[in-house]
């Protein structure tokens, strides 16, 4: 089983939209993120003016879509949802932006994969809310300017370094997610048990969190698992004897580790002797696309010191041979 599924199910999204932190009282951990963000929303409604437009970047399942909900409830502004390589045409991003009321805010998931094309659009936008638009051909093309209301952009990247320099210039504020710490996700685990309607007992607020591989998303998803064990068996609380069952289940270690994690690291281990090896060859041998491996499996294995980059390529360290050995 794959923990990180970009193509998770409607009934995930449903339960993930009901478990949303409604507010920043609600909204536990990325402090420096939210100190910012409280600033320029004040400002924002001080000056009765669109908010600046902000980048936030980070592994994916960190809340920062959350955060963007939040935003535009605090501004008491409309929020519009678009992901960026969904947008295919200059026309469909011109269409959204025309259609923008003043203050309204805009989130563009997975900007960095948006089109270079439709992407221009945005300079303009951003810059003067204005766009551009090139009508004719050779000669006789002209352009034409339509201005479109005062709104307030905010990009998710998986990393800003994947953004354009003249996109990444744009944004007022670049604003970086960290992995959660296990006391933040003890916390985010014990709120949304109670959204749930469901106990926790013992050391299993602290069990999930550790295996939460700092991803908040992650750490629902085993809450809602083992959820499942609870009601089925009549039970009105989770014990730690179901967590760990459901972590069986779900093939994540003590580590927060899941199925994929550990190929990554032993496919150094077996197929390159432990590394170096590049990091083309890796995902060759894995059959991963390489930015799923950069994205969403290395900044946790970099973090929790099992993966070591080096310039001749990606190593795995003596605590990931151990750990392996002990599987
Ligand atoms: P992606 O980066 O892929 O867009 P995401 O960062 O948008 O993912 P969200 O969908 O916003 O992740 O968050 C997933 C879930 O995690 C939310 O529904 C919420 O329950 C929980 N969550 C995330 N961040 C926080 C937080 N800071 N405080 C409380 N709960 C959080």
């Amino acid at each position: 089983e794959r923990v990180f599924d970009s193509n998770s199910s409607r009934e995930e999204s449903r339960q993930e939209i009901f478990l949303r932190p409604k507010d920043f009282s609600e909204y536990i951990g990325q402090r420096k993120v939210v100190q910012n963000i409280e600033v320029m929303v004040e400002s924002a409604k001080i000056r009765k003016q669109a908010m600046d437009h902000v980048l936030l970047s980070g592994p994916p399942g960190l809340g920062k879509t959350s955060l963007a909900m939040i935003i535009a409830s605090a501004l008491g502004s409309h929020l519009h949802v678009i992901s960026g390589p969904a947008i295919e045409k200059k026309g469909d991003l011109a269409a959204i932006l025309t259609n923008l009321e003043e203050g309204d805010v805009l989130f563009i998931d997975e900007i960095h994969r948006m089109n270079i094309s439709v992407e221009e659009i945005l300079y303009s936008a951003m810059e003067d809310y204005r766009l551009d638009i090139l009508i004719g051909e050779g000669a006789s093309a002209r352009t034409m300017e339509i201005s479109i209301s005062p709104f307030t952009l905010i990009g998710a990247t998986t990393r800003s370094g994947l953004l354009s320099s003249p996109l990444r210039d744009r944004f007022m504020a670049h604003l970086h997610f960290d992995f959660y710490e296990h006391s933040e996700l003890a916390k985010i685990v014990e709120n949304n048990s109670k959204k749930l309607s469901i106990g926790l007992e013992g050391e299993a607020k602290n069990h999930i969190a550790r295996c939460s591989r700092g991803t908040p998303r992650i750490a629902n998803r085993i809450l809602r698992r083992v959820r499942d064990f609870a009601v089925v068996e009549s039970k009105e609380s989770i014990c730690e004897e179901a967590v760990a069952k459901a972590l069986d289940l779900m093939e994540i270690d003590e580590y927060g580790l899941d199925r994929m994690d550990r190929k990554v690291l032993e496919v150094i281990h077996d197929y390159y002797a432990g590394g170096p090896v590049g990091i083309e060859a890796l995902c060759a041998t894995l059959s991963e696309d390489r930015t799923t491996i950069e994205d969403v499996y290395e900044p946790f294995l970099l973090k929790e010191g099992f993966l070591i980059r080096t310039p001749r390529g990606r190593e795995i360290s003596e605590k990931a041979k151990k750990h392996l050995l002990s599987i």
